[in-house]
């Protein structure tokens, strides 16, 4: 009898859930090869209990809420695939949710996704939507905090501005300004206070970037310093127009600041940031503006959907399918974390 005749043969007698669990305890080898993998070509997602962690005994339990329940026979605790991941809670399954996560890259606003996804027969409210753009919002948060955003080699930087939004407040008697209608401009001309600054440095051959607002108007030599402390990798050529604001970091950071206007042209340019602001004043249209306080939430989006180094289903897998306690955001969180206060 060869080797895998076998073990099929010893197989026969597993339960089914043991059966599913060697499939997957297979698959894992499968999995770690071939990074790109779809998980729905498994027979079920490989998980570990929530709290024990261990994943050799967690089996099938029947369904709760319409989700596939398991329990880990360690240490008795049960739950659903969704359990301490983003979508913990929520009514609406992976495929609506990485929808919600796709709509959210390509820049459309919350109202056109309400209709998109209604025409595919999932009926959801204008503030659902806005909360679980916003959980994938802070997820992307979590995730730079893992992963700090770095830039090396040459880096182009310059600042963009886009008016200050106040937009899903109430304008109250006592507010310092009247109400803008959308679309139209800030009633101060030029560079006022009323022009929020996005810092961003983009690396010119990978993509790779850091953009962050910080401050109103033009950005302080502090705030530049904060922005890009622990971001941009020592010996990098950083290409800038020439604030006087970029010469202060470049010693504290170790970096060679140059300002492009004094060269001339060819190498010495800001194309590649000239194209990143394009971008980001196209999205913010398209997001029909965003709310000063949730700017830097935004500017973590752009960042995503500019460098796209990873598909949205790759991207998906990794915001959606992470399980930690401390990391699932309610409603609170939404209304109160991080938020721009300028
Ligand atoms: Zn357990």
């Amino acid at each position: 009898m060869s080797c895998i005749e076998r073990i099929l043969t010893e197989a026969r007698d597993l339960s089914r859930d043991d059966l599913i669990l060697l499939v997957n305890k297979l698959m894992e080898g499968f999995s770690h090869e071939s990074a790109t993998s779809s998980p729905k070509k498994m027979i079920a997602p490989r998980l570990d209990c929530p709290i024990c962690h261990s994943n050799a005994h967690v089996v099938r339990n029947g369904h709760k809420h319409g989700k596939q329940a398991y329990i880990c026979r360690q240490c008795g605790t049960s739950f659903v695939t969704t359990s301490n991941t983003l979508l913990s809670g929520s009514h609406f399954g992976t495929e609506i949710w990485t929808k919600v996560l796709e709509e959210t890259l390509r820049g459309t606003s919350l109202d056109k996704t309400v209709k998109s996804l209604a025409s595919h027969g999932c009926k959801i409210s204008h503030s659902s939507l806005f909360f679980m753009r916003h959980k994938i919002m802070l997820a992307l948060e979590d995730m730079q905090v893992e992963q700090p955003a770095t830039v090396e080699d040459v880096v182009e930087a310059d600042e963009t501005y886009v008016p200050e939004s106040k937009k899903g407040t109430k304008f109250g008697p006592d507010a310092s300004r009247k109400p803008r209608k959308r679309g139209t401009p800030a009633s101060k001309r030029g560079l006022s206070d009323e022009q929020i600054c996005i810092c961003t440095a983009v690396q010119r051959k990978t993509g790779d970037l850091i953009v962050k607002s910080e401050n109103r108007a033009r950005p302080s030599s502090a705030n530049v310093v904060d922005i890009y402390t622990g971001h941009v990798q020592k010996g990098t050529l950083f290409l800038t127009d020439g604030m006087n604001v970029y010469p202060r970091l470049g010693k504290i950071l170790g970096i060679t600041v140059m300002n492009v206007k004094k060269e001339s042209a060819g190498f010495f340019n800001l194309n590649t940031v000239n194209n990143l602001h394009s971008f980001i004043k196209r999205r913010y249209t398209e997001y029909r503006g965003v709310a000063t306080k949730y700017l830097n939430r935004y500017n973590l989006v752009f960042r995503a959907a500019y460098r796209q180094r990873t598909t949205i289903g790759e991207l998906a897998e990794t915001l959606f399918a992470s399980r930690n306690p401390k990391k699932v955001h309610h409603y609170g969180d939404v209304k109160e974390l991080n938020l721009l206060a300028i």
